[in-house]
């Protein structure tokens, strides 16, 4: 059971508009991620909201129901898949301890000889990519990817955006560094194209706030889908929040778990998808980015929606 506040769904939308009022005279703070070029065309004053509940109610306000490059929160889903295919024999190529540093930090993968610290830095995640592609072509496990998230999201319109994979595959130097790294010290078991073209690709899953909040929502139900049943274990939903909290935002993780108190993902599309444990899925999403490489208004939105309907995993 949860101790979370349950909130009725004509407070919640007031709630999410009232953020919305707050913060959109403050649209386009922040800097558009530009090492993608793709990225950099986005248009910084998008803003939007989406709220999911376990009762099968979807609140929106904004730009909510236009898609966006989700980047890093396809993190969450291919480790959801991935354990599904390796269950906690993940663990002994990845680690659970948050970095510390940047998202694509090369340093820590040389002192740890090729092993990142968790699943949701660029290394890890290229590693659960990694290990998705066992015994698939590239172009099944990307399949395996989409299907996946298109039934969380019961949206068969979802697609990648191929403009984004392609703008990250011609400049993804940085990954290429750190996927080359770990293949030397055995930790990547595919070719480094191979890997990275799917990686690339999951990056570039194009989801509104809509969608990306009911692709969220069995973490915040026990692993199940208000209606299609079982998507993960409980004990594993309630591990991947654990990892979301402490990971999540890259060495700005402690920050975000002070002042929101929710489980949640970043992607430096600008959109951030954070869990209500019990009640619901929340996405944000606007493109200028903080110092950290996170939305600096979607994390200040997320403050604020927290404190006003009363949700925290630390307390009442
Ligand atoms: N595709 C991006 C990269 O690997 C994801 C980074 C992010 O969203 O944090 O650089």
């Amino acid at each position: 059971m949860s101790n979370q506040s349950a909130v009725s769904p004509e407070t919640l939308q007031a709630l999410v508009d009232s953020v919305y009022a707050d913060l959109a005279p403050r649209r386009g703070e922040g800097a558009v991620a530009d090492y993608i070029p793709q990225l950099a065309r986005i248009d910084p004053q998008k803003f939007g909201i989406a709220v999911a509940t376990v009762s099968g109610e979807v609140i929106v306000v904004g730009d909510a129901r236009e898609a966006f490059s989700i980047q890093s929160v396809s993190k969450v889903f291919t480790l959801a898949l991935a354990l599904g295919k390796w269950g906690d024999g993940l663990w002994k190529r990845v680690g659970r301890e948050p970095s510390g540093t940047s998202f694509n930090s090369i340093v820590q993968l040389e002192q740890e000889r090729g092993i990142p610290r968790n699943p949701f830095i660029n290394a890890g995640a290229i590693v659960v990519t990694d290990l998705l592609l066992a015994g698939h072509q590239p172009r099944e496990a990307l399949g395996e990817i989409l299907r996946f998230i298109r039934f969380l999201a019961d949206d068969e319109s979802i697609v990648v955006d191929s403009a984004v994979a392609k703008s990250e595959t011609e400049t993804g130097f940085r990954n290429q560094a750190l996927a080359n790294y770990m293949r030397a010290f055995g930790n990547l078991h595919h070719p480094v194209d191979l890997t990275l073209g799917v990686y690339f690709h999951q990056c570039a899953l194009a989801l509104s706030c809509a969608q990306l909040a009911k692709a969220g929502l069995f973490l915040a139900n026990g692993g199940r889908l208000p209606k299609d049943g079982s998507v993960v274990s409980r004990e594993r939903a309630r591990r991947i929040n654990a990892l979301m909290l402490t990971c999540g935002h890259y060495d700005a993780s402690g920050d975000f778990a002070y002042r929101v108190g929710l489980p949640g993902k970043s992607g430096v599309g600008g959109g951030i998808l954070a869990i209500v444990p019990g009640q619901a899925a929340i996405a944000v999403w606007s493109p200028g980015l903080n110092k950290n490489g996170n939305s600096l208004l979607g994390t200040l939105a997320l403050e604020m929606l927290a404190q006003r309907a009363g949700w925290s995993v630390f307390g009442a």
